[in-house]
């Protein structure tokens, strides 16, 4: 239920603030302080300058000062300059946030400050009345404290009533007329100017106050929105990188801790979207009670974080523990931890953030295994990554991306019909590196596009040369990513290069892999419909290692069914892979579809694969993946005799 507001009490400012507001206006009084003690300091070096000119240049005879009557008669500009330097310095340290932002001495250095303010606006007022002169001096004063500084309403109201009586009584009792001797008293005009100032000053007062006080409210609204996550209430990242900064200071032993809800993706389909949010707020609630003593935050979708010290194992079994009430959902949904403890315990709390996602990451699909720490092993792997992922348009760029291909023979007279591009990254720094330690990567960060691009167009490069030198060319197989069909249009890419070199479009095959394949992905579908309108054949491959079901095949038009070099692995030692390969041949045929069969390494395999039917073949036992020059010359040399049977 809502409070009542008393608004009274709220007028006059009897309300509690939060700390941001106090904090908010403490500073903002600071920094007004600042500005005060600059018009102070300069007025009185300004009174300071204009006293030495007066008497020691244009009245020099007048007066003869000496150092000892010089500081007596200087001596409140000195007082107030002293003061004013000591408001200025204080505030600059205070603001630039070289010195703790202590309430209580910030308070004292401002109360100090105004006090003399008002001191010395009285006395030089005093001497005006006393010379029949208006109290300028001292109204400008109490305006300069009251309303550049923000003071609860009920002080303004205290303090101006407070320093207008005094003042009040002060000429009463020390007011001397200066010409004539007499005790001197406020008239019945300067009296009511007097209240009047007072009245408006004390109103102007209390309404800044209100003014800044709203400022004050709105912007704590905006930084609690900042720094907190919409969906769950719970810390973001923002405030998760202040929170560990200073939790790291404090603590011996501090460690990352990066969590993964698995299954939330089912969990959510089929709970639906607003029982899924219900379990993300619940689950930033289980967080922040386990780790209430901790920094921890949201990071985003169904990723949190926390920074724990060392009984962060049992923080961990709480947490799990607690997740199974968080619904009542029947299904399996559990969390995968990944642990980062950084040796430098002033690292960036985003990167220790990402090296535990990484170690979470890396135990995704494991039953076994609820917490992954990032060590020595893993961070091989993720200096890895990040040289890929920062190094690959680099690569690019320079031609550090080059493409081997490998001989594709035809069975029945085991020459020559074709090849596969396969890239490599030849690093002048890191030296060779396999497409196994780079083509994943760039999958998971959706950048293999780039990557394929190059290839085709280096293919393509390579094609046209031959062909410009008078050689023959075979048929290159290209393989595609399934990201590539995501990540751009794979057949507007290889038209316009078909186009720019003038490449025969049956001579480039279409490779893509069977993990790519799922029934309903009808845009790959149509995909590969275009190709064959243009005129490509595509291939469908790695078929067999272990991720589709039989049933793409009806769905998904190829023209060569690629047979994964799985089967061929312990040829010769089980019966099984000889039956399993004839029948996939078989069946292949059946449905229309040429054959390949990749890995071939031994004569036995050859054999046997010629007799089973299978119409192409790719292994060591013809050739490794190998630079086009050392293909072209073999080709030159007669080591592969072309067939004549190509397409
Ligand atoms: P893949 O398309 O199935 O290519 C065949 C892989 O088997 C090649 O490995 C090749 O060197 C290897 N291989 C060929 N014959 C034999 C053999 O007799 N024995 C054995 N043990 N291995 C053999 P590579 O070049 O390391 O490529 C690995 C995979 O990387 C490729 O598998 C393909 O999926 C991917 N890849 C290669 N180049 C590209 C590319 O340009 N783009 C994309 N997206 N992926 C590529
Ligand atoms: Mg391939
Ligand atoms: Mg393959």
């Amino acid at each position: 239920m809502e409070k009542k507001r008393n608004w009274f009490a709220e007028l006059l400012g009897f309300t509690e603030d939060s700390e941001y507001i106090n904090k908010y206006q403490q500073d903002a009084n600071v920094r007004s302080g600042i500005y005060m003690a600059v018009i102070v300091v300069g007025l009185e070096v300004f009174m300071i300058i204009r006293y030495l000119y007066r008497y020691l240049i244009k009245y020099p005879d007048k007066y003869e000062i000496t150092v000892e009557s010089f500081f007596k008669y200087t001596k409140s500009y000195w007082i107030f300059l002293g003061v004013g330097l000591v408001m200025l310095i204080y505030g600059i340290l205070y603001i630039s946030g070289r010195i703790r932002r202590s309430n209580v001495i910030s308070n004292l250095v401002i109360i100090g400050f105004s006090g003399v303010c008002l001191y010395f606006g009285i006395l030089t007022s005093l001497g005006d009345f006393q010379k029949g002169k208006m109290i300028i001096c001292f109204l400008t004063m109490a305006l300069f404290v009251a309303c550049l500084l923000i003071w609860k309403p009920y002080i303004s109201l205290l303090l101006l009533t407070a320093i207008a009586s005094f003042f009040a009584e002060y000429i009463k009792t020390r007011a001397v007329n200066e010409a004539t001797g007499e005790a001197m008293e406020l008239g019945s005009g300067d009296f009511i100017n007097y209240v009047t100032f007072f009245i408006s000053a004390t109103v102007i007062a209390i309404s800044i106050y209100h003014q800044r006080h709203r400022v004050a409210v709105e912007s704590e609204k905006l930084f609690t929105l900042s720094i907190t996550d919409e969906l769950t209430g719970i810390p973001n990242m923002h405030r998760f990188a202040e929170d560990a900064e200073a939790f790291c200071r404090t603590h011996k032993e501090c460690i990352y801790l990066f969590f993964n809800i698995e299954n939330f993706k089912i969990f959510n389909d089929q709970m639906g979207f607003e029982y899924g949010n219900e379990f993300l707020v619940g689950f930033g609630r289980l967080v922040a009670d386990t780790f209430k003593d901790c920094p921890y935050a949201r990071q985003a979708d169904d990723h949190f974080v926390a920074l724990a010290g060392s009984d962060y194992r049992s923080k961990i079994d709480a947490l799990r523990d607690g997740i199974s009430r968080i619904s009542d959902y029947e299904g399996y949904i559990d969390v995968k931890v990944g642990g980062f403890m950084p040796e430098d315990k002033t690292m960036n709390p985003l990167i220790c953030v990402d090296k535990a996602r990484y170690a979470a990451g890396t135990i995704k699909n494991r039953s076994d295994e609820h917490f992954r720490l990032y060590d020595a092993k893993l961070d091989k792997v993720f200096r890895d990554r990040a040289y890929v992922l920062n190094n690959i348009d680099k690569a690019i760029r320079e031609g550090y991306i080059k493409v081997y291909y490998q001989p594709v023979m035809r069975s029945e007279d085991e020459k020559l019909c074709g090849c596969e591009a396969l890239v490599r990254w030849i690093d002048p720094d890191v030296g060779f590196l396999s497409p196994g330690a780079f083509v994943p990567i760039l999958e998971e960060s959706r950048q293999i596009h780039k990557l394929d691009k190059c290839v085709y167009e280096i293919v393509c490069k390579d094609l046209r040369s031959t062909l410009d030198r008078g050689l023959p060319i075979v048929p290159v197989s290209l393989n595609f990513s399934r990201l590539d069909f995501e990540l751009m249009n794979p057949v507007e890419v290889l038209e316009e290069l078909v186009t720019k070199y003038d490449i025969p479009r049956d001579y480039l095959h279409v490779e893509i892999t069977e993990s790519a394949l799922t029934s309903d992905d009808t845009t790959l579908q149509s995909y590969v419909d275009i190709f064959h309108e243009k005129g490509y054949a595509v291939w469908l491959d790695d078929f067999g290692s272990g991720y589709s079901s039989l049933n793409v095949l009806k769905d998904f038009k190829f023209d060569l069914l690629k047979i994964d070099m799985v089967f061929l692995r312990n040829f010769g030692e089980k019966q099984e892979s000889e039956t399993i390969l004839r029948n996939i041949i078989r069946m292949a045929e059946e449905v229309g579809m040429d054959t390949l069969c990749e890995g071939v390494e031994t004569k036995e395999a050859v054999d046997f694969l010629e007799q089973a039917g299978c119409g192409r073949l790719q292994g060591y036992f013809f050739g490794k993946p190998m630079p086009y020059d050392d293909f072209l010359s073999m080709i030159e040399r007669g080591e592969f005799e072309i067939s004549r049977k190509l397409l």
